[in-house]
């Protein structure tokens, strides 16, 4: 058995296939990692490489995460380049038992290293793999295009967009019941974005990055990539609407949403309604 016949290495190139597909990924945008199951890393044990590349710091910590497994892309790779090379475009790396450090177990060859923003990814694996009790297993950034032109529009904050993305499209307060989250622009790939975004999803499972993108956590691929494309798919329905220049007659309502709620049983942030 080869790396790329394991089940959750196909699904996670098949992901960064879907995104390239949807156009969500120019160039080497967007970046993914996903925290291994035991039950994988065993399976991939026998596939590793004998000798593991050296630590690198994180420069951040989490102790929570210590001695985990990650599947991620690759810094400067592109995801319409995984298919036709995953051993190049992504990784796996294996968290050091103090939690601040990582080093390449897989992949990313020919002095390959993880996505820039894997410090960011980490600490929101740290956050969200508490949040849910280590129900959540995937990071995934994509520039959406729809989402992304919002933020030139709305106001930045989580109830202008929480409300927008509900109010367009029937799923959404069943899909993300807690909303999103919004952190306004910042040089990305630094410590400052990561700890924002990292405090916002202590709470939310998707954060708005302002003129750039978003950030989702899930438990699996389906879950993940579906809270990604429902998102981007509520923004373009809004913004197609705003474009369309004629005056808005009816939209769903806050009691319209407090309806869906209660019938397929999910608790809406309160905070986020009313006016
Ligand atoms: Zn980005």
């Amino acid at each position: 058995m080869r790396m790329t016949d394991v089940g959750v290495m196909q699904n996670f190139m098949r992901m960064c296939n879907d995104g390239w597909l949807q156009g969500y990924h120019e160039r080497n945008g967007g970046n993914l990692t996903y925290r291994l199951p035991q039950a994988d890393v065993a399976l991939m044990r026998p596939l590793l490489a004998p000798v593991p590349g050296t630590w690198t710091p994180l420069h951040v910590c989490a102790p929570n995460l210590a001695g985990e497994y990650f599947i991620t892309t690759g810094s400067g790779k592109y995801m319409r380049n995984v298919l036709l090379d995953p051993e190049g475009c992504l990784g796996v790396v294996e968290i050091n038992p103090q939690g601040d450090s990582y080093r390449i177990v897989w992949g990313l060859a020919n002095g390959g290293r993880p996505t820039s923003e894997f410090p960011s990814h980490f600490l929101n694996h740290s956050v969200r793999k508490a949040a849910t009790g280590g129900a959540h297993h995937m990071i995934y950034h994509a520039h959406p295009v729809n989402l992304i032109a919002l933020t030139y529009i709305l106001p930045l904050t989580d109830r202008a967009f929480t409300r927008a993305l509900w109010q367009s499209a029937t799923e959404c307060p069943v899909v993300f019941p807690g909303g999103v989250g919004v952190v306004p622009w910042m040089v990305p790939g630094g410590a400052e974005i990561a700890l924002a975004t990292s405090k916002l999803m202590e709470i939310y499972d998707a954060v708005v990055w302002a003129h750039h993108g978003l950030f989702v956590s899930g438990v699996d691929f389906d879950d993940t990539f579906g809270l990604m494309h429902t998102i981007e798919k509520s923004a373009e329905i809004y913004l197609k609407v705003l474009s369309s220049g004629q005056p808005v007659r009816q939209t769903i309502t806050d009691d319209n949403l407090r309806a869906i709620a209660r019938d397929f049983g999910v608790t809406l942030r309160e905070a986020l309604l009313g006016e």
